[in-house]
């Protein structure tokens, strides 16, 4: 995917400049002339960074940057500092600026920057976002988390041998289907040939010694005559 990046610049011939060399290196370019139009174009137009001049009509860089991190928009920002703009470094990147250049700067070395800030940006996103889809599965007091390996029943931490875990793991992730026992040994045990199904039902035996109340009656764990076992979500 193209990235795209917000250029917010008042004067005219730097912001040609940018966007001409912005474009040559494949990147989208939105100018805005002032900071007004900046933070407008920064909620609206989504870009992936902006180059955010300090010296700005309407609305400073340094104002637009607090807006745009007061309003949770975590767009990396490199600001761009004429020498004599008493700029402080510390405050500017105290504000949320990612990176600042300080004119007059060659094309290259803003290309430079950016590809960096670019680069940081998504390995941050992909992080966060490993976070976030981190799978987890709840049912009442049963709670179930695949990447770490922990299961709880209540306050009760469980204990599951790694197979045992992968089990049940796989009948979460198909809850409510009925799976056969060889769909079980060839999905949990890797065994593509008929192997001896018992591994199974000694396996589910022990996930409902653990996960069920009364292993007895199975709320959970259903077996399925003459089939297999299905993984049903109790209506609680
Ligand atoms: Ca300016």
């Amino acid at each position: 995917m193209t990235n795209k990046i917000l250029v917010v610049e008042d004067e005219i011939s730097i912001a040609t400049l940018l966007q001409y060399n912005l474009q040559q290196a494949g990147y989208d370019v939105v100018i805005a002339n002032d900071g007004k139009d900046g933070l407008h174009k920064a909620i609206l137009e989504k870009p992936d960074l902006l180059l955010l001049d300090l010296m700005l009509p309407k609305m400073d860089g340094m104002e637009v940057c607090k807006e745009l991190r007061i309003k949770k928009i975590n767009t990396p920002i490199i600001m761009l500092t004429a020498k004599d703009d008493e700029f402080d470094k510390v405050l500017g990147l105290e504000l949320g600026a990612d990176d600042y250049m300080t004119k007059p700067f060659s094309p290259r070395e803003v290309m430079a920057r950016v590809k960096a800030v670019l680069r940081r940006s998504k390995v941050t996103e992909v992080v966060k976002e490993e976070e976030h889809i981190e799978q987890t599965y709840s049912f009442g007091q049963l709670q179930v988390f695949p990447d770490r390996f922990e299961a709880f029943l209540g306050e009760e931490v469980l204990e599951f041998t790694p197979k045992e875990f992968e089990l049940l793991v796989y009948l979460l992730e198909n809850k409510n289907r009925v799976l056969t026992r060889d769909q079980l040994l060839s999905a949990v045990w890797h065994y593509d040939f008929a192997g001896d199904t018992r591994i199974v039902d000694v396996h589910i035996s022990h996930l409902r010694e653990q996960i069920e109340e009364n292993s007895r009656k199975p709320k959970f764990i259903k077996t399925i005559r003459g089939l297999g076992y299905k993984f049903e979500e109790p209506k609680l």
